[in-house]
């Protein structure tokens, strides 16, 4: 069955009585050389040139399953977690001829994603490939980064070209933001190629990009504490218009901002900086003193 083929499409959503929830982000991919090269970036970082059936991949979003298909090619181990209970009949037809995929019916931000991966990817690393429902692109990338505890080694994405361009951005660049910097202590972000709204059904109204996010196995600067590392950067991007110093006394007035400027000039860094121009080794290097500051 072609799953990229529209009249196809149309037929199976005709036969299983459903429409495209735009509630849901739901696009859906109409061009087969677009998800077999998704898959063949996912699977080509995460096992090298193997051969054979190999390796575990976590889906979200499968949607009719045209990803999910390629990616069942490839995986030894296919796992799809999909929140629209419409689609699930749908999917049982269109993967039948795959035993090495499973479908969870469930929202992904509900997950307790730690118990989850317990239970369906005992051991070794997982990859996650998704066309990801823009929507809702952000809170599901840093749950992933956040609560896959070091068990995923990338994480290869369809997002929004804007999206995708904020997070591979570098410090200074007009797009680096809050997200950037906090994806950033995780991993190193490549954008790999773009998709015309055209390749999609329905059509959205901007382009999309595929990125692939490959996770550190340690990250290279080490935080002490990561919440105080989220909160460093959420302050010094929270007002983009003050100096760092400023912008962080919002958040740490405890510290003061007398001792705020210090410890920025111990750091080696101008006291009228901005908090866009910093990189992650200076947002670890701030979070880090902070840290102690407050221990004192
Ligand atoms: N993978 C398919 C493709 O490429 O054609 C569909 C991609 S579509 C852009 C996004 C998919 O994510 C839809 O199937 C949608 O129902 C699903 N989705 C949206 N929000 C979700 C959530 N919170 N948890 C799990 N799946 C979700």
């Amino acid at each position: 069955m072609d799953l990229c083929n529209i009249a196809t499409v149309r037929k199976l959503m005709e036969k299983y009585g459903i429409a495209a929830k735009k509630g849901y982000g739901q696009n859906f991919l109409i061009n087969p050389s677009v998800p077999a090269d998704i898959a063949e970036e996912s699977y080509s970082y995460h096992m090298g040139p193997s051969g054979g059936k190999s390796g575990s991949v976590l889906e979200i979003g499968p949607g009719i399953g045209c990803l999910t298909c390629e990616l069942a090619e490839r995986y030894e181990r296919v796992r799809a977690v999909e929140i629209d209970r419409g689609l699930i009949p749908l999917l049982g037809e269109t993967l039948a001829d795959y035993p090495n995929t499973q479908v969870i019916n469930t929202d992904f931000m509900k997950l307790d994603l730690p118990a989850f991966l317990s239970e369906h990817f005992p051991e070794g690393k997982i990859s996650v490939c998704a066309n990801l429902p823009y929507y809702i692109t952000t809170p599901i990338l840093m749950k992933l980064i956040e609560e896959g505890e070091g068990r995923f080694d990338s994480i290869t994405i369809m997002v929004q070209d804007e999206v995708a361009t904020r997070l591979c951005a570098a410090p200074g660049d007009a797009d680096y933001g809050s997200v950037t910097a906090s994806v950033h202590y995780y991993g190193n972000c490549r954008k790999l190629f773009k998709v015309a709204p055209g390749n999609f059904l329905p059509a959205p109204k901007v382009t999309s990009a595929v990125i692939r996010i490959e996770l550190y196995e340690e990250p290279p600067y080490h935080c002490v504490d990561v919440e105080t590392l989220r909160r460093v950067i959420a302050a010094a991007f929270g007002m983009r218009r003050k100096t760092l110093v400023n912008a962080l006394m919002a958040s740490f007035s405890d510290i003061g901002k007398d001792r705020i400027g210090e410890i920025l000039v111990e750091l080696g860094m101008d006291i009228g900086v901005r908090g866009e121009r910093l990189s992650t080794e200076e947002f670890c290097n701030l979070a880090n003193a902070f840290y102690e500051e407050r221990k004192k």
